[in-house]
This record gives structure tokens, sequence and C-alpha cells, in this order.
């Protein structure tokens, strides 16, 4: 009768529990410091993981063997080294602190897409928070080494699996992520991403409602496309382009929304709708082709650092610290309109691609492509609804967020080697997403 064992079996037939205390301290108590069997546990445990993985992606792309490769000895050479930390540290995992919340606090809450960038961070703050988490996720875009800190812990639980299926579970709260972010992964299967905006929210809808549980639906500023109105208020109706190359996207966020408003008049659902900005951070998937990770990872690896169109396109970017509190914010207030979240400090991208080769002290030059279609011009949030109806207003300034985030980077090329980030009109490689899973 114990729901979280139920979910847990699906990870575990995935091969999935390495982190599990239980598992762990069983195995370390009979193998003591034999560390020839360490090594061929995860070497067993990274082919039948990596396995997985390839099976999983096998409909969509052939995998190359070089890349099966290199995904197996880095799944190794991950297994190995928290092998080696549990044996250090006498053999249990060591996990983040967390709050003590008395039962009356304490909350069960659903994330969907919590493996992804900016779910995964969300996750973090929840965890902290004391409450229980269940992540939902399909691990498209996300990846598993993003929660991999939480794994084990009695508060968390992670569900591969994706929304457009239906999920029945028992939960206070809903945050519903779960949709790829980045141009070259929703563009990669445009019907998918509209299955998941879709079918994906009906199935949190028709969910929240049964529970009478609040849910917040994470938007986005591209409701607005190519804005005619500068900055963009959540009153503006937007300009979008309802069959080009991001309708998938865009057009899948905009009927989203309209079915969050739908659920709350006809079935009396607690909504929450956020319209995020740009937002960049580590964890950040190094695939996605957006324009913070692109120029870091170019400026990191001393490569050139392309700007498509002439940079005079801006942008405003938000870190994801920021971002999560707002979405903490959200969730917590009474406001149920949309509401914007984004950073309104405005660079041009050219602006911005300059920062970036100072903060990395890269010698890399920045060179001009043709322009992508249905790019907009100009982007930044009006956020006075945030500011006066959820006390919110970012206070990471671009370039602290940008160390940050640039560290992150730094640490990842390390481990990893080359990364040749995905460009607009190119398609990002799922088996790459998936292997980092
Ligand atoms: P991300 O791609 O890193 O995360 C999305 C997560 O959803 C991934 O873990 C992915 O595996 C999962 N997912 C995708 N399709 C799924 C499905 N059908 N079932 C289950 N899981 C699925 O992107 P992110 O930047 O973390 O974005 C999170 C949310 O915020 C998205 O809804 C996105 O549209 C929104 N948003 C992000 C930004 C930004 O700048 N990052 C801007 C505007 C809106």
């Amino acid at each position: 009768g114990n729901r979280d064992d139920g979910v847990l079996r699906t990870e575990r037939e995935r091969g999935c529990m390495r982190g599990h205390p239980g598992n762990r301290s069983r195995g370390f108590s009979i193998m003591g410091l034999d560390f020839k069997y360490v090594l061929a546990v995860a070497l067993l445990l990274g082919v039948g993981y990596f396995a997985g993985s390839a099976r999983m992606t096998a409909h969509s792309q052939p995998v190359n063997s070089d890349a099966v490769t290199e995904a197996i000895q880095r799944e190794v050479r991950a297994q190995l080294t928290e092998a080696v930390q549990g044996l250090q540290e006498g053999g249990k995992k060591v996990y983040p602190k967390v709050a003590h919340l008395p039962a009356s606090k304490r909350m069960r809450i659903l994330v969907t897409g919590g493996a992804g960038f900016v779910g995964s961070h969300l996750v973090d703050r929840l965890m902290y928070q004391g409450h229980d988490v269940i992540v939902a996720d399909n691990l498209f875009t996300g990846a598993r080494k993003n929660v991999q800190h939480w794994i084990g812990h009695p508060h968390f639980t992670l569900i591969v699996h994706d929304v457009t299926e239906p999920l029945l579970l028992e939960v206070d709260r809903i945050f519903h992520l779960a949709c790829p972010a980045s141009p070259p992964h929703y563009q990669y299967n445009p019907i998918k991403t509209i299955k998941t905006s879709t079918v994906g929210t009906i199935n949190m809808l028709g969910l929240a409602k049964r529970l009478r549980a609040r849910i917040l639906f994470t938007s986005t500023s591209e409701v607005y496309g190519d804005p005619k109105e500068h900055p963009q208020k959540e009153s503006y109706h937007g300009n979008v382009n309802p069959i080009g190359p991001r309708a998938c996207y865009d057009e899948g966020k905009r009927v989203a929304e309209t079915m969050m408003y739908a659920y709350q008049a006809q079935g009396n659902v607690d909504v929450r709708v956020a319209r995020i900005f740009n937002t960049f951070g580590p964890r950040m998937n190094p695939y996605d082709g957006r324009v913070v990770s692109n120029f870091i990872i170019q400026a990191l690896q001393g490569k050139d650092i392309t700007v498509y169109g002439d940079g005079k396109a801006t942008r405003s970017f938000q870190y994801v610290d920021d971002l999560v509190e707002g979405l903490l914010k959200l969730m917590d207030s009474d406001y149920d309109q949309p509401c914007n979240l984004g950073n309104p400090d405005e660079y041009t991208i050219k602006e911005f691609a300059e920062l970036v080769v100072q903060e990395t002290e890269s010698n890399s030059t920045i060179v001009y492509r043709p322009k992508t279609t249905d790019d907009p011009q100009q982007r930044k949030p009006d956020i006075t609804v945030a500011r006066k109806n959820i006390g919110w207003k970012p206070e990471v300034s671009v370039k602290e967020g940008l160390r940050n985030t640039i560290k992150y980077f730094a640490k990842e090329l390390k481990e990893v080697g080359e990364i040749t980030p995905t460009g607009p009109g190119q398609f990002a490689s799922v088996s790459k997403a998936a292997s980092q899973a």
C-alpha cells in the first residue's frame, strides 16, 4: 500500500536505483573495500543504463558507435566517482540538508519537467524547504544527473513519465513545467511539442481538478510573439505567426494558457500562470542552442562566437535563482492572472557576446550569420504585475549569474571534452541529450 514504493519501482526497473541508501549500504557491507568489485558493478550498471537510454531513443535516430562508447565511458566515470565518494563517506550517500517541516506544513509537490534546467533548481528549493517532491519527467531534454543529488532521499521520487500519458498520483500542488523549451529541441518533433503542451496540460489539469490541487503552469514570453509593444505587459495579446517554425511551441503555450483559465472558470481549478522570459544558469542543456549557453560554450573553447542577425536585437536575461524565487512566490500568492517573470535589464546580443568574451577571458572572435525566421527583435518584460502582486523583482545581476554559469560549463567541458553547440535550424541530437540523463 505504500505509494512511494510503487512509483520507485519504475526507476528500479530502469536500473536507476544506484543512489538508494538501502541498496548502497547492503552492497558495501558485503564487499567491504574490494575496489575491483565496485569497478565491475559500476561497469555493468553503466552498460545496462546506457542500453536503456539507447533503447529509449532508438526510434528517434541511429546512434553512432563513437557516441555510444563515449557515453558509456562518461556514465562509467560518473558511477565510479560516485562509488569512490560513497566509499570515502563510509558507504552512505550524503544529501544536501533539508528543513524539517511539521506535518501540517509539509506538502507533497509534483514537478513535471523537474529533471530539466529550471525544474531541477525548483526541486532543490522545494527539497531544502522540507517538502516531499515528486518529479515526473520523460528525460527528453532533462537529465537524471540534474537531480542525482536527491535520488534515494526519503523526500524525493523520480518518475520517468511522459505527461502526454495520464498520471494518477496524490499531491497537494503541481508545478507543470514539462515541455522542451529551446527551438532546436521543440522543433525536433513539433507534433510531440504540441501534444506535450495540449494533451500534457489537459492531463495535469485533470489531475489538479480531481485532487483540488493548485497548479502553476510555466508559460513563456513567446506568447507575445514578435511583439509590437515594448516592454511587454501581461495585457498585450501578442503577435504570433500561427504557422511559423516556432508556432508548435508558441501556440502550444497559448492554448495551454487558455486551458488553464477554462479549467478555472468551468472546473473551479486553482491556477497560476507564469510567463517566463529568457532564463539562464547552471544545468542549461548544452545542446539547447540558447544564446547564453552557446556563447559561453564557444568562448570557453576559444571557438568563434556565432551571432545570428546583426547583433542589434535585444534580449533580457534572468538568472535561474530569480526565476525560481518568482515561481515560488507566485504559487504561494493569491494572484491568479498571468504574471511576467523576467529581468528587464536589456542587452543587445552583440553587447552580450562581448560580455561573455570578457568574463571568460576568451580570445574568441564574434562572427555574424543570417537572422533566423520569426526571431523576435525585441523582448523586455514589464514586471509591474509581479512587483505589485507577488512582491518579486530580480536580484541577481547578469554579470553575477554569468560567472556562476561559466563555472558550470567549464566543469562540464572538463568532464565531456568538447561540446559543439546546436545552431538555429539544426535539431539537437536526442541521443546526446539522453546520454546525459
Ligand atoms: P528544459 O528543456 O531544460 O526542461 C523541460 C523538462 O521537461 C525536461 O526535463 C524534459 O525532459 C521535460 N519534458 C519535455 N517533454 C516532456 C513530456 N512530454 N513529458 C515529461 N517531461 C517532459 O527547459 P527549461 O528551460 O527548464 O524550461 C522549463 C519550463 O519553463 C518549460 O515549460 C519552458 O517552456 C518554460 N520556459 C523556460 C524559459 C527559459 O528561458 N528557460 C523561458 C520561457 C519558458
